[in-house]
């Protein structure tokens, strides 16, 4: 018996045991295909040597100095980093050590901006359904996906929940994307004015929906109206880019495709591209300011804050991707990937919807194609699938539907921006080959 708690306790996994380009290898010799990036993280592949050694000769350096005493040469590089080529309006980084940390800091961050520019009454929140922003209470709290809140109910604090923006099954047949997202505008607008304008702190959503719903991008307009109606009525954006950031759909961070900028923006996976755990909040340079200019001092903090080590790997990472050019990779790679994907299962009785920007690449399954009709959730076919993959040797990221009825099945793909042209062949031959088998 295993003394690892694991997540599946009946379960035997597997052992990892190396890792080769964009395959992980388990100790009976296995070999997978990471076409999920685990869960969307391993945007290098899992052997990038410029990272391993960025890592070794930190560790041989300098492993880790608490915040609270020191700055670090690696930590202050990758905020430089980041901050000249994040969107204009950034002037610094929290680091922290993962995506619900980044989401507290966030969310900490949004409710000490307003008490010192002397609005205590402003501290409500507003999320979306179907969302995800972290296992975390107050991440949890946030994220508006009813499977994973339901036991954790009585534990979570009050947050406003308004619809996703998410055309497959959001927008009516006779309403354009225009005209659906102007509803889901106000929406918004309605809930704020429900709420009391002076009382709502902040709006919380991701650009691309990765793990609730299936790489769902918004439609076109849609942040631009969510950004106008915040503005209106001094409330922030906080913008969670834990999954599709960091190049992930095709450009650095996913907001940018959308023409808007947030006042906090979350970021981890790609960051670190899991070679070290690492996340981020990026901060305005408004909220940075009045923080800076008041007290003085952010109210937060952990062991881990901007640890030596795992910024450099971060750094290393992201100068990677920038120096091999792999964004134009990604978006080539992800056109080429979503071809596939509509040339094997456009026509598919139960694939439903295919769709994703770059390689973050969603297909949403349907008991009935014409209508739309959900698997029944306690058939759990997304256990199934991650089985039968894995069997197949592919890892992809199912996901149950949200026991809302509200969305069914899908499956989520995000392999490494260094994948080869054929192995998004393999993806979809062995994609196809598991759903030939569970459907
Ligand atoms: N936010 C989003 C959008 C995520 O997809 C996730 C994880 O999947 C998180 C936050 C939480 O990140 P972590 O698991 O690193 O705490």
């Amino acid at each position: 018996m295993s003394h690892v708690f694991h997540r599946q306790l009946s379960h035997a996994y597997p052992t990892a045991v190396a890792g080769e380009g964009a395959y992980l290898i388990d100790a009976e010799g296995r070999r997978y295909l990471d076409a999920s990036g685990g869960a969307a993280v391993s945007c290098l592949g899992h052997s990038d040597t410029r990272v391993i050694d960025a890592i070794q000769q930190q560790v041989g350096q300098l492993a880790y100095a608490h915040s609270s005493f020191f700055t670090t040469e690696p930590m202050e590089a990758l905020a430089d980093f980041l901050i000249e080529r994040a969107p204009a309006g950034f002037s610094s980084v929290y680091f922290v050590s993962g995506g619900s940390e980044a989401i507290e800091a966030a969310l900490k961050m949004a409710r000490q901006y307003f008490l010192e520019r002397g609005e205590p009454g402003r501290h409500k929140l507003i999320a979306r359904r179907q969302s995800y922003h972290g296992n975390t209470l107050g991440a949890l709290a946030t994220g508006g996906n009813a499977w994973r809140r339901r036991q954790f109910e009585p534990l979570l604090s009050d947050v406003s929940h308004v619809s996703p923006c998410y055309a497959y099954r959001g927008q009516a047949a006779d309403e354009s994307p225009e005209a659906y997202g102007e509803r889901l505008a106000m929406e918004l607008e309605e809930e704020i004015q429900r709420l009391g304008p002076e009382t709502v702190m902040a709006f919380v959503a991701e650009p691309v929906v990765g793990a609730t719903l299936g790489a769902v991008p918004a439609v076109p307009g849609y942040f631009k109206r969510v950004r106008e109606i915040c503005d209106r009525h001094g409330i922030l954006l906080i913008l969670d880019e834990v999954m599709c950031g960091m190049g992930r759909t095709g450009s650095l961070f996913a907001a940018e495709q959308e023409g808007v900028t947030a006042d906090l923006t979350t970021i981890a996976k790609g960051l670190g591209g899991g070679y070290q755990p690492i996340g981020a909040t990026l901060v305005s340079d408004e909220i940075r300011r009045t923080i800076a200019e008041g007290s003085g001092f952010f109210q937060h903090g952990h062991t881990y804050i901007g640890h030596a080590t795992a910024c450099a790997a971060a750094l290393a990472v992201q100068r990677t991707i920038e120096e091999r050019d792999l964004l134009a990779r990604v978006r080539k790679l992800g056109e080429g990937l979503q071809d596939r994907l509509v040339e094997r299962f456009g026509e598919h009785p139960h694939v439903g919807d295919i769709r994703g920007r770059g390689l973050f690449r969603g297909l949403e399954l349907v008991a009935e194609r014409d209508r739309k009709t959900p698997f029944d959730p306690s058939h759990k076919l997304h256990a199934a699938i991650k089985r039968t993959a894995m069997d197949a040797g592919l890892m992809c990221y199912p996901m149950g539907g949200t026991l809302d009825g509200r969305t069914g099945d899908h499956i989520l793909l995000a392999p490494p921006f260094i994948l080869e042209d054929a192995q998004l062949d393999e993806i979809v031959d062995k994609l196809d080959a598991t759903l030939e088998r569970v459907l």
